[in-house]
């Protein structure tokens, strides 16, 4: 910014009251700002906009966080869509996203320079510094976001669409939180790799980049949900949802959250989460649908960690991870299907890599046991220096009885929402 003759002047308090004060130092007749798609961004924006025009300033607000216009998908009804498939093909069908366009070389600034607070002033920092793992873990910043987007570009595109379930490999792009800052921006995320499934073409890059291309429909998906269901974060978008019998149990939550649920898989994602605020999206699955499926607790509480802790805390996908995961949410995942932990991490982690990773206590169990270490023979155990409910965990519940206690209260609401309502 410096470099092209500009300054950023930060300024503390109301939006608009913000905004009103620089306009009225600087001359200003003209605001531009990228578009915000959460509730409260979004509704604080709309009362901007409108009182800023009624002080006669131009203002151009700007979809840059996604790749199609939202207010231009909507069914022929002119209603949301509720079917990813569709909704996708609707995307398709619309303009191609635009080519992100390249900084001006230098633009013009002010006569004379607003004042900025300076950052340190804003307290933006956390008092007790507990993101050492997070620092060591990512390189912040545009360049950053670049330079991963390349490598994942040139090192692991190929073998993405095989590959992007094995939570050892490091086959993900991990761009979800340059995303999410605008570090990135999706757009140059699309082309970047529609163009190196062009010029590259076989080698499955052409089937790897129109998978990843595709992950980036779910982001925009979960973003329209959330602007026509703004109330989603916190209510289930299946309504009968709102009367399920989730459980509270403090102490299944915080072993859950710790990482020591006695389910090798899910106690590597949920650590791996805590330690680096990033999770491998087969194991937000996979530990998502432990927690509601297995343990009943309410998807709120999930999505609340996940907020907390999750260097990509996005609302948008955040909320339709959750809501997919506990079956409540649009194209979600059949209240049937539930994970099992021990199965799910034999198929993905087959030799372990994973676990002995983020659980480094099972590091000497044998392959064969590492997903089930209360199945280990004593010897083995032994061999391994694990004492089961000492070193590591038992399992804080059997999956095979919490399947069918799960089963029985998704069928009940099921049959609720599928009665015929009383009419009074
Ligand atoms: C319970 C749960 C909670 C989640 N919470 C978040 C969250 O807070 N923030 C977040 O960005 N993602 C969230 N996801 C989606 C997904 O897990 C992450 O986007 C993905 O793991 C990020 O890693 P990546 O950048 O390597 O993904 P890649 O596989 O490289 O995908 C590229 C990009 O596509 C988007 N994307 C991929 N999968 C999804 C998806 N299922 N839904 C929406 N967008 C997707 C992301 O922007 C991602 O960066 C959640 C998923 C679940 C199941």
């Amino acid at each position: 910014m410096q470099a092209r003759g500009l300054r950023l002047a930060l300024r503390r308090g109301p939006t608009l009251d913000a905004l009103r004060t620089i306009a009225a130092e600087t001359g200003a007749r003209s605001v531009f700002w990228n578009r915000r798609h959460d509730p409260v961004g979004a509704a604080r924006e709309a009362a901007v906009e409108q009182a800023l025009r009624a002080d006669g300033i131009e203002t151009f607000p700007h979809v840059s966080a996604l790749l199609f216009n939202p207010d231009r998908i909507r069914t022929q009804q002119g209603g949301p869509y509720k079917v990813f498939t569709q909704f996708w093909r609707a995307c398709q069908a619309s303009d191609e996203p635009p080519s992100p366009c390249a900084a001006p070389s230098s633009l013009r600034g002010p006569e004379s320079w607003p004042h900025s607070e300076k950052i340190e002033a804003l307290g933006l920092e956390p008092r007790v510094d507990w993101a050492a793992g997070i620092r060591g873990a990512w390189r912040f910043g545009e360049a950053a976001a670049r330079d991963r987007l390349v490598c994942f570009r040139d090192e692991a595109l190929e073998r993405y669409a095989t590959g992007r379930d094995a939570p050892a490999e490091e086959l993900t792009s991990r761009l979800s939180p340059h995303l999410h800052f605008g570090e990135l921006s999706v757009r140059q995320a699309w082309h970047t790799i529609q163009e190196a499934a062009l010029h590259r073409p076989g080698n499955n890059i052409d089937v790897s980049a129109q998978r990843f291309l595709t992950e980036l429909g779910w982001r925009e998906f979960a973003h329209h949900l959330l602007i026509h269901f703004p109330n989603t974060p916190t209510q289930p978008l299946r309504p009968e949802f709102a009367r399920f019998p989730w459980r509270r149990d403090p102490d299944r939550l915080c072993a859950w959250q710790r990482g020591q649920t006695g389910y090798s898989i899910v106690d590597a994602g949920m650590r791996e989460l805590w330690a680096t605020g990033w999770m491998h999206n087969r194991v937000r699955m996979i530990a998502a649908s432990f927690l509601v499926k297995d343990l009943l607790l309410p998807w709120q509480e999930g999505a609340r960690w996940f907020w907390d802790a999750l260097v990509d805390a996005d609302l948008a996908n955040n909320t339709f991870g959750w809501q997919w995961s506990a079956g409540c949410g649009a194209d979600a995942a059949p209240y049937f299907r539930i994970f099992n932990p021990v199965t799910q991490g034999e198929r993905f982690d087959p030799q372990g890599r994973y676990v002995r990773r983020w659980v480094p206590e099972l590091a000497a169990l044998p392959d064969a046991h590492i997903h089930r270490p209360w199945e280990a023979p004593r010897d083995a155990l032994a061999r391994a220096s694990i004492t089961l409910g000492h070193d590591y965990p038992a399992p804080i519940i059997d999956h095979r009885e919490a399947r069918q206690e799960a089963l029985l209260a998704f069928q009940r609401i099921r049959a609720m929402a599928s009665a015929p309502q009383k009419l009074v």
